[in-house]
């Protein structure tokens, strides 16, 4: 079933060679950032080691091969992505950042009193809070597909709240507390025949899931280099052209503009325009080897493997008495989110962080996902590519240590 070699893989990543609390490391907050192998954290050494200088304006050998990389790095990005041209490719500090900036320069440009803005209840804050204060501002007017037992999303609702009043959907690709992956095709296809725009939110999708934005028709798809073994700070927006061309700029400042007087500024091309002041250089350098890095294995056999390792997982932890798997939709990412009877999901992280295992606990930003689950927290356990079935069974153990200490 393993796809490649894994302690092959294991030795690319550092980190994980080393001891917690006397205990070999095992880290399984994946969903929260992955770990990064040599060859990004080599990236980012050899630009500032070797080659830092400002880009794009630029007339001296540096500068240029700063710019050279920073424009490979967005070609990358567009590939990854299979958008059209790298016009569409803008590079942000995150996916929060893509969100804030659709929310604030699409949603003021174009959306007006009264219009209706659909997300979903599986969203983190970082895809809720942007509409409310566009929303707030504008007399907006946000519905919500509800959430179904399973952890997948009641698409018969999302029909319903369908109309000519809807003007933007956004939803996740993947939901990062339960792991489910959503119907995105099928979603955006629904929107687009009422006239709305969508943003895809593929902060959790995007190391797991192949993504091609022209396929999926989508207007705008957002994520994040740290999701997917790149550096933290850095991410990308996929708007398409003809809807950024109509965007106003999000930020105002240097490189975005094409002439700047007192009276009258005009606005840089894409995708330039919604990139003022200088960039994060580095760490969009490094994204370019994080996504080389994903491409070496393959993204289908990281997947392959990663859903082996949450088949596994769910098999061994539902075994456990008192334990409650939250999110079983038939297509999920590998994220395993749970509760122990009586036990707070607090005290699960501190006694299996005492054993070196690192998972995370909480609402994970999706307040909203625990209130329809009638919980405060969870405890997940999400995988990437470099972890293993014996790192699993540590996991068995750290619990059954939990429920014997707090029985
Ligand atoms: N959306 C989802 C589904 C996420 O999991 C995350 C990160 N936890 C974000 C958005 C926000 O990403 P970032 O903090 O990198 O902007």
């Amino acid at each position: 079933v393993i796809p490649f070699d894994i302690e092959r893989v294991r030795a690319d990543f550092p980190i994980l060679d080393q001891e917690v609390n006397g205990r070999k490391l095992v880290y399984f907050d994946n969903a929260a950032t992955t770990q990064k192998p040599v060859s990004v954290i080599e990236a980012i050494l050899s630009y500032y080691r070797g080659y830092n200088a400002n880009i794009h304006r630029g007339i001296h050998t540096l500068a240029e091969k700063a710019t050279a990389d920073f424009e490979a790095s967005r070609k990358a990005v567009k590939e990854f992505l299979n958008a059209s041209s790298t016009e569409e490719i803008i590079f942000t500090s995150g996916t929060t950042m893509g969100i804030n900036l659709v929310a604030q320069t699409y949603g003021r440009a174009f959306l007006e009193a009264g219009d209706e803005i659909i997300i979903s209840g599986l969203e983190h804050h970082s895809n809720i809070v942007p509409w409310q204060m566009i929303a707030g501002e504008k007399g907006l007017v946000i519905k919500v597909i509800p959430v179904l037992e399973n952890g997948e999303l009641d698409l018969e609702t999302y029909e319903s709240l369908l109309s000519e009043r809807t003007k933007l959907v956004a939803f996740n690709h993947a939901s990062n507390s339960l792991g489910t992956v959503n119907p995105v095709k099928y979603m955006i296809d629904k929107a687009h025949e009422v006239g709305a725009v969508v943003l895809v939110d593929g902060a959790q999708a995007s190391s797991h899931i192949d993504i091609d934005v022209q396929a999926l028709d989508v207007d705008f798809y957002a994520f994040s280099a740290h999701k997917l073994y790149g550096p933290t700070g850095i991410g990308a927006l996929y708007g398409k052209k003809a809807l950024l061309e109509a965007m106003p700029p999000y930020m105002g400042g240097g490189e975005m503009i094409r002439e700047v007087t007192f009276e009258k500024t005009t606005y840089n091309d894409l995708p330039y325009k919604f990139e003022a002041g200088t960039p994060n250089i580095a760490d969009v350098v490094a994204l370019k080897a994080a996504l080389d890095y994903i491409a070496k294995w393959g993204k289908n056999n990281i997947a392959a493997y990663e859903n082996h390792l949450l088949q596994y997982a769910t098999d061994q932890l539902t075994q456990i008495d008192g334990l409650r798997v939250i999110g079983q939709a038939k297509e999920k990412i590998s994220v395993l989110s749970f509760v122990l009877d009586g036990i707070h999901h607090q005290d699960i992280g501190i006694i299996l962080d005492q054993q070196g295992i690192a998972v995370r606990t909480g609402h994970h930003c999706t307040q909203p996902v625990m209130d329809r689950f009638g919980i405060l927290g969870t405890s997940r356990a999400s995988f990437a590519l470099y972890n293993t079935t014996e790192e699993i069974d540590k996991l068995v153990a750290g619990l059954h240590r939990v429920k014997k200490l707090m029985a």
